[in-house]
């Protein structure tokens, strides 16, 4: 019995050195998937690129690689629009987007014709979507993208998280699949506002570019309960945060959710800018970076570092050594 005490306080303590490894093992690895090439800013980024930060209960940072470096955070954004249409509209929210993992592809469109254009869940394209038009309600679309912005910087202290413009007008030029999504989804009448706004509020919202150090600082929240360690404040009610939680594990990885809650264990959203959010419920909040993709659009070797970490942390929501 001492001796597996023993072996948990080690492994409690070594958050740092298991970073080093994993960066040392990260960086030799040969497969790293694909860069996101159907958003042509994307498509330019070093695809050797990789920074892991973690943030403890304390609010100590552990990092490794380009962990300040920023990137387009993608469709992490989701998880934030999704807190704040949580806090403005309740579970009034649930009746134009639906809570079920889709198992299809995140810009799916046969899914959404099946379901008479309410979307699965907030997570893929179409459910974020209609959450972008929930926060349009009663704002110009600079007014609801200024909301969003105002959001992040809060939970991160830190005003300098910018919007990457260039991206947003790489995925305006190519963003044909998600114009098709929302016209689709406003044949039905699932989107009150028009399809322009929707659009140019969501790709701008998707090319917030923050480093893993930032991307983890913004993950707190969801790690305690809906409430900032740093501050105090609650960002969300407790039960809201859990919630959000539960979407991350059950849809946060489109069609490979499974796959990666079998591996990691923890609540996690992907972008195709080849980052990950993930949650570890009380201990900590991590933010990896890879910007290769597997086929289901998740970064390849994030998820893997992820793996390497939760294993070796013994951080499962479950089953925890902590
Ligand atoms: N802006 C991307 C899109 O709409 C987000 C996809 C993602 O990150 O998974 O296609």
């Amino acid at each position: 019995m001492a001796k597996i005490e023993n072996e948990r306080q080690v492994v409690r303590s070594n958050v740092d050195v298991v970073l080093c490894d994993i960066f040392r093992e990260i960086t030799q690895r040969k497969e790293r998937g694909q860069v996101a090439a159907y958003i042509p800013e994307l498509a330019d980024v070093d695809i050797e690129s990789f920074g892991l930060a973690v943030v403890d209960a304390g609010g100590k940072v552990a990092a490794v690689g380009e962990a300040d470096t920023p990137f387009s955070i993608q469709s992490i954004s989701k998880v934030f629009t999704l807190t704040l249409a949580l806090g403005r509209f309740g579970d009034r929210i649930w009746e134009r987007v639906g809570r079920e993992p889709s198992g299809n592809s995140f810009n799916s469109i046969v899914q959404l014709e099946f379901d008479r254009g309410i979307p699965r869940n907030p997570f893929i394209n179409a459910g974020a979507l209609v959450v972008t038009d929930l926060i349009l309600s009663g704002h110009e679309p600079r007014e609801a993208l200024g909301e969003i912005l105002s959001f992040v910087r809060g939970i991160t202290a830190d005003s300098s998280i910018r919007i990457d413009e260039t991206v947003v007008a790489s995925e305006q030029r190519a963003g044909f699949r998600n114009a098709a999504l929302a016209n689709f989804m406003k044949s039905f009448g699932v989107l009150v506002h028009p399809v322009e706004h929707v659009l140019g509020v969501y790709f701008h919202h998707c090319a917030i570019a923050m480093s893993c150090r930032q991307l983890a600082k913004a993950g707190r929240f969801l790690a305690h309960l809906g409430r900032d360690p740093s501050t105090n404040l609650m960002v969300v009610q407790s039960e809201r945060a859990r919630r959000i939680n539960s979407l991350m594990l059950t849809c946060g990885h489109y069609n490979g959710s499974g796959e990666f809650a079998y591996r990691v264990g923890l609540p996690g959203k992907s972008g195709v800018g080849g980052g990950i959010l993930a949650i570890v419920p009380n201990v900590a909040s991590i933010a990896v970076w890879s910007p290769g993709l597997d086929v289901n659009g998740n970064s390849q070797l994030g998820r893997v570092a992820l793996e390497m970490l939760t294993t070796r942390m013994g951080w499962s929501i479950f089953g925890n050594f902590q």
